[in-house]
């Protein structure tokens, strides 16, 4: 029997997930799925948590001693950080027409305002708590947190992971510049070790499916709260909000990246979509981009055959700080709260959510949820209540999973033109 592909068994996985979770709720054994079910999808995200940090270390050293040089390192560095600048630039530029256009806050009623806030209230202190601590610290604080003091404190926490980027990197120039026999030993043990990992992350992969399935299933749930009529409600009020981040979504895969691929990197767009696609299933089922990254270097290393030494660079990176699909995300949200509030945002307040939804999108961790924290950073900047939040909160964990394709199709497509503008 031919085997199933990868990205169909996940498909699969996906839709019966969904089934399985509705009809839990419609048959009322909802704590079956939250006792038995939702654990084997926390176990795959765990999985994939746990072999992150291992995989962006040994990738990036093995990615940056495959270079020839120091100055090629520098070159791909500098063009990277560009591109992944440039492209959260215009995702939020997106998210600001879509939204100014659709104005999605003027069809929201003051009652509905009122019952989200006195719902969500509590919910919020939370973010809210975590924003400010964020916040609290000096305008260079980003870059002093990049410098781990202690690298075994760095790779025990995996919000800490741009600490970790930056000690993989320090160790890879140093790896470049000496050449001698005894720095070989180390490289060949790091090429070693990076062929372990990749087997490890085949092994994970193998439960792919079974992992899905089960983390739909428990979203369902979770999402319904055990009431399928209020979360068609909650729909419908939210609607042309979530329609409005939908249409940027589509904007970005279906427009922007395909124009960048064909008249940037000259990559035939089919074969690329067709070749990420496990990666961006994997997205939206995690909402992490951290937890997807080793499927996201698989699909780019074995089928759009990316090398290593631009992929082991790029991906890890971009996973960490480049988050097109969040910062377009965090644009329309902070206009849309506004607009609910009948605030009317001038376009310094405009330009001022360009530059914090930047910041912030970088500052996101690659984890579920991560841009609604930092959203409250980009609601403050403007002076827009930060109460807002309570409205979106019931549809975020569904429009998370997609702004995370996003962004994992983001990296994706910079490693590509990276890739291909090295090797004209
Ligand atoms: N979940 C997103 C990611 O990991 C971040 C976010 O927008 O919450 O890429």
């Amino acid at each position: 029997m031919k085997k199933i592909p990868l990205y169909l068994q996940i498909i699969i996985g996906m839709i019966l997930g969904i089934i399985f979770g509705i009809i839990a709720v419609v048959f009322k054994f909802d704590s079956f799925v939250a006792d038995w079910v939702k654990p084997w999808g926390t176990i795959f995200i765990s999985l994939l948590k746990l072999i992150a940090i291992p995989l962006i270390f040994v990738s990036l050293i093995k990615g940056i001693t495959s270079l020839s040089d120091i100055s090629k390192l520098s070159r791909i560095g500098l063009k990277t950080v560009s591109w992944y600048l440039f492209t959260t630039v215009i995702a939020i530029t997106i998210g600001l027409l879509i939204v100014n256009t659709i104005n999605p806050g003027k069809y929201f009623s003051e009652d509905k305002r009122i019952e989200f806030q006195q719902k969500y209230s509590e919910r919020i202190e939370v973010k809210q708590q975590a924003a400010t601590e964020h916040k609290k610290k000096g305008p260079l604080q980003f870059v002093v947190d990049i410098v781990p003091e202690n690298i075994f404190a760095a790779s025990a926490d995996n919000s800490k992971m741009l600490q970790v980027i930056f000690f993989a990197i320090l160790l890879g120039i140093a790896m470049l510049s000496i050449k001698n026999k005894n720095v070989e030993v180390v490289r060949d043990f790091f090429e070693g070790f990076n062929d372990i990992i990749l087997k490890i992350i085949d092994y994970i992969m193998k439960i792919a499916p079974l992992g899905v399935f089960a983390l739909l299933a428990a979203l369902i749930v979770d999402f319904t709260d055990g009431d399928i009529v209020e979360a068609k409600d909650l729909f419908i009020a939210l609607g042309i909000y979530s329609l409005s981040v939908v249409l940027g979504i589509l904007v970005m895969i279906f427009v922007f990246y395909p124009i960048l691929l064909k008249f940037v990197a000259k990559q035939n767009i089919v074969e690329f979509f067709k070749a990420i696609l496990p990666a961006q299933l994997m997205a939206f089922s995690t909402s992490s981009s951290a937890a997807t990254l080793p499927v996201t270097m698989e699909c780019c290393e074995k089928k759009l055959k990316i090398p290593e030494e631009y992929s082991g660079f790029v991906l890890p990176v971009g996973a960490t700080v480049n988050m097109d699909g969040t910062s377009m995300y965090q644009a329309i949200a902070a206009v849309f709260i506004a607009q609910v509030y009948g605030m009317d945002l001038d376009l310094m307040q405009q330009l001022t959510i360009v530059l914090t939804a930047t910041l912030a999108s970088i500052g996101a961790a690659a984890v579920p949820g991560a841009g609604i924290i930092m959203l409250v950073i980009v609601l403050n900047s403007i002076g827009v209540p930060v109460e807002g939040i309570a409205l979106i909160m019931a549809v975020d964990r569904i429009l998370d999973m997609m702004r995370t394709t996003v962004n994992v199709t983001g990296d994706s497509t910079i490693a590509t033109i990276i890739y291909k503008s090295e090797n004209k």
